[in-house]
């Protein structure tokens, strides 16, 4: 899945913009806004709630969509598949299908018109406005010709698909207003500020760091010619995903860095966690010396970067 040759097509292309996602997304800022100014009012076991469900969503972006479903970095049991996949509902970026086929593309025609967040375009586009324009007529295009067989032979990945608006927007929402109200008492309006947007929209814009800042800014010590950077900023964020330089050189490696687990890529730590717990197995990774060579012949080491 390494970047290959750049589409030829030069389709005359003005950015249209989907107003209705505009305004979903201002909503969205404008309630996460007001969700800080009252997250005084969150009761204690709200505010752990609020972070663990941050992280089990992150991993059902990072282990679940992103590892597991994009590039087959390892294989997982049903169970596992089915915790991903609810977990993945709750971070409500997309089905997986959608998000698979994107990502996908992504890899395949990175910084180029077919890729669905170009970051030639610039900080703003790779972050969130992909999000609020039509498609560039090359990411559909090329996009039609990703393979998607194996998702599609996935029953877990085709039920979200089918039922995606329902699943997410229980997962994302009503059951993070619901259960602080019921288990400890939690304010309903708070709940649903706080621990449903607020924390949804942190989900979101840490995710969305990969696309932009993680395509801009940090070192290429694993080649030097394209544009994914190493950030330890935005791993923080995205539990492991900043080593970008890196996937993108070895995007199977179920690691996405050769430096293993740690605070910094938690999302390694949970899969080897499964893989002991008999819940996933056959991680991929490339050999350290292969690792080695490739720093040799195309990265990078120097500072100046
Ligand atoms: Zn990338
Ligand atoms: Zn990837």
């Amino acid at each position: 899945m390494d970047s290959t040759s750049a589409p030829t097509s030069n389709k005359p292309y003005r950015a249209s913009i989907v107003w209705r996602n505009v305004a979903v997304m201002s909503i969205l800022h404008a309630f996460a806004l007001y969700g800080i100014t009252i997250f005084h009012r969150l009761r204690f076991y709200s505010i752990v709630f609020a972070c663990l469900y941050h992280f089990v969503s992150g991993l059902g972006v990072t282990a679940g969509v992103h590892r597991l479903w994009s590039h087959r970095c390892y294989r997982a049991t049903r169970p596992l598949r089915v915790f991903l996949m609810l977990a993945n509902s709750i971070a409500m970026q997309n089905s997986i299908y959608v998000w698979v086929r994107d990502h996908r593309v992504h890899h395949k025609y990175t910084e180029t018109s077919a890729d669905p967040h170009d970051a030639k375009r610039g900080f703003f586009f790779s972050h969130i406005g992909w999000l609020l324009v039509r498609k560039h007529p090359d990411v559909i295009q090329y996009g039609k010709q990703i393979d998607l067989s194996d998702i599609e032979n996935d029953p877990v990945v085709m039920f979200q698909h089918r039922h995606y608006t329902a699943i997410s927007l229980f997962m994302s929402f009503v059951l993070p207003t619901v259960l602080p109200v019921v288990l400890w008492n939690e304010n309903a309006w708070t709940a649903y500020f706080c621990v449903g947007v607020v924390r949804y929209l942190y989900t979101l814009h840490s995710t969305w760091l990969v696309n932009s800042a993680a395509h801009m800014w940090g070192m290429r010590p694993y080649d030097k010619t394209i544009q994914p950077r190493e950030n330890y900023f935005v791993s923080w964020f995205s539990l492991g995903e900043g080593f970008h330089n890196y996937h993108h050189v070895f995007p199977f490696d179920y690691r996405t860095s050769e430096f293993g687990s740690g605070i910094f890529n938690l999302t390694t730590g949970f899969i080897e966690t499964c893989v002991r717990l008999g819940l996933a197995s056959h991680c991929r990774r490339p050999t350290d010396e292969t690792i080695k060579r490739r720093i040799e012949r195309t990265g990078n080491i120097s500072l100046a970067n």
